[in-house]
């Protein structure tokens, strides 16, 4: 089983989120990942942090801490050495341009995805979150995009998709994972 070989870490920066332990908890049930590390946090270096230039600038990013997607995934570079059987899923609260609007993850290579927790509605930040985070992994596992309501693979991966806190596979992406286990 290809998934059960595959080892999870989840890596968050600069804030405590207690909704890691649902992500591990659904990745072992949904994608039966059984190693999964969570990393302890850690500090993003302040000098990849964007600092307003102007004060136009101040205004524009209000209280909003953003980072370069290209800044981040060099910095992950330095922590993680990228073995392929390793999935890394960083979490963090900045606002990460080069996402595009209204994407909350990324999944940047086969072993490395991104979820920001910036702007999601605090009420339901941790469904959201959660949601993403296995929407992610899902892509890591090797799934692709889903029409089906309902589904984790839905395409586009939204924060409102989960906000009901339900997270599961439709019948041919359970059959695409089945495929995936078991192929090698
Ligand atoms: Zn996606
Ligand atoms: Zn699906």
């Amino acid at each position: 089983m290809e998934n059960m070989r595959r080892h999870l870490i989840i890596q968050h920066f600069d804030c405590d989120y207690d909704f890691v332990e649902d992500i591990c908890r659904n990745s072992r049930s949904l994608y039966k990942i059984e190693r999964i590390e969570i990393s302890p946090r850690k500090t993003l270096p302040e000098h990849l942090l964007l600092s307003p230039k102007s004060l136009l600038a101040k205004f524009l990013m209000r209280k909003r801490k953003m980072v370069y997607l290209d800044d981040l995934q060099g910095e992950l570079k330095k922590h993680f050495t990228y073995d392929s059987k390793e999935i890394i899923l960083a979490i963090l609260p900045h606002y990460v341009l080069g996402f595009g609007d209204d994407l909350a993850g990324l999944t940047l290579e086969p072993n490395l995805s991104i979820v920001s927790a910036y702007g999601i509605d605090e009420r339901y930040l941790s469904q959201a979150c959660v949601g993403i985070s296995l929407h992610e992994i899902g892509h890591n596992l090797g799934l692709k995009h889903c029409r089906n309501e309902g589904c984790l693979m839905k395409a586009p991966c939204k924060p409102k998709n989960f906000y009901n806190g339900v997270y599961r596979l439709c019948k041919e992406h359970e059959n695409k994972l089945m495929h995936i286990k078991t192929r090698k």
